[in-house]
């Protein structure tokens, strides 16, 4: 522990914890910062770290409406992974999975990574060569994927259905090791108290409602309280990034719709790492808690609920009782969405706008949970350069005016 020694520790534990020192400062905001960053989920965060962390610019101030961490990155079900399809995604998200293979160590604070390997289930023999294309794939591009017979499965995850009178038969699948599950909130806590620590003020309760340009470059934000004042300013709101895109001038093609997850009451340990079903459309991973987590498709219909409808509830649970009888006794605890953003090719928009100084990191749609470290630090790089990281440029909004999608669709579906 840099921070606390083994005897501080102690100390807080045996006084009740009343005196623990607060993890982030609540500032004031100031008039003027150099960059101003909407939204305090992961992205925003890890932004404001990496630029005061890798630039040296900490005149910087993080905006959230509510709390931070309490958007996407505090309701996701916490899948990494790196296996998408197309090399320009690979190798975004392989760098993010390295980046979240030594996140604890970089920021001291144990974000709870846990590579159980993430499976996703193949149900004829048109999803095994479709599989196999995919993890052939992978492969060629250096990042690890392992086809596995329906033996493999059997002994890998022995609660799943393998026989052949399931109702869609397993015929194989194929897994990512490294693949796995963090804990979401202490990603956000994470990053914030990094950046916290290098001068960035996270300014909770402040929501963003205007953005002023002047001759086609950005001036400023209107705020709930009051006018701030900067030359950059980055969008990183999740499913309101055409709301607040809207606010200076700029048109998304981006859908907001609910996505919804469950968790049952807690077990014994009994899965390993995350099991998924294209087919029947639903995934699974067991916290360390011990509670079965679940997740499936988004609500078919745009919304910025964060609560999500029943019938995709019982669509959800009904696909996962087909990979998992057994679940069927399991109660259900807790029910909650989050309003994700979905643009056409299920990519994500990072870079630069058309309007100067004005950046944006949206797209992330059902799959940016992931994204976060490497999302961050390209974002940072952006801002401090004007120009793009490479590791981004394909994913800028100029690829919906050439035409140069990038389609995540079948990656990025369930698995998120
Ligand atoms: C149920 C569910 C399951 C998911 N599962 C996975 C998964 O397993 N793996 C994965 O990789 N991804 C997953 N995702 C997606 C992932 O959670 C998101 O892509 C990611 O968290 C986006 O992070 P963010 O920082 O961009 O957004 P958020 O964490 O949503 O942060 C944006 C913040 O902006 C704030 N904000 C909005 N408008 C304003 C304003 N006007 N002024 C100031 N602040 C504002 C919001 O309050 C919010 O706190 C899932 C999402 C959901 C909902």
């Amino acid at each position: 522990m840099e921070k606390y020694s083994l005897l501080q520790l102690a100390k807080h534990a045996l006084s009740g914890h009343r005196h623990w020192p607060p993890a982030w400062r609540s500032p004031e905001p100031k008039q003027s910062y150099d960059v101003v960053i909407i939204g305090a989920g992961g992205h925003g965060l890890a932004s404001a770290y990496y630029l005061a962390k890798k630039h040296g610019i900490s005149n910087v101030a993080v905006l959230e409406k509510g709390w931070l961490g309490g958007g996407n990155t505090g309701r996701n079900t916490t899948v990494v992974r790196s296996n998408y399809f197309y090399p320009q995604s690979t190798h975004f998200f392989e760098h993010s999975l390295k980046l979240y293979e030594s996140l604890s160590r970089e920021l001291n604070y144990n974000v709870m990574l846990s590579q159980g390997g993430v499976l996703t289930l193949g149900h004829s023999r048109h999803d095994m060569e479709i599989l196999e294309r995919w993890s052939n794939s992978l492969q060629l591009q250096g990042v690890d994927a392992e086809m596995m017979t329906t033996e493999q499965i059997r002994r890998h995850t022995p609660l799943l259905d393998t026989s052949r009178a399931a109702r869609y038969p397993i015929w194989g699948g194929f897994i990512q090791h490294r693949g796995g599950v963090a804990r979401h909130d202490a990603v956000a806590w994470a990053y914030a108290r990094g950046a916290d620590d290098r001068g960035v003020d996270i300014i909770q309760n402040c929501q963003v409602t205007g953005i002023r340009t002047s001759a086609g470059r950005v001036q400023g934000v209107e705020t709930g309280r009051g006018y701030i004042r900067a030359d950059k300013v980055a969008i990183a709101v999740a499913g309101h990034s055409s709301t607040v895109a809207a606010m200076a001038g700029l048109k998304l093609p981006i859908v907001s719709q609910s996505l919804q997850a469950v968790v049952s009451e807690p077990v014994k340990p009994c899965l390993n790492g995350v099991v998924l079903s294209g087919l029947v459309h639903a995934y699974v991973s067991q916290s360390d808690r011990g509670e079965i987590l679940i997740g499936g498709g988004t609500d078919r219909y745009p919304s910025y609920g964060q609560r999500g409808n029943l019938p995709l509830v019982e669509e959800t649970l009904a696909a996962t009782l087909n990979l998992f009888p057994r679940f069927s006794r399991l109660k259900l605890m807790r029910q909650w969405a989050g309003t994700v953003d979905i643009s056409p090719d299920s990519s994500p928009i990072i870079g630069k706008t058309p309007v100067a100084g004005l950046y944006i990191s949206g797209g992330w749609g059902t799959g940016g949970f992931k994204a976060i470290p490497a999302g961050g630090e390209t974002l940072a790089h952006t801002i401090a350069s004007d120009r793009p990281h490479p590791l981004i440029e394909a994913f800028g909004l100029q690829r919906f005016v050439d035409g140069a999608l990038i389609d995540e669709g079948a990656a990025a579906g369930v698995a998120h």
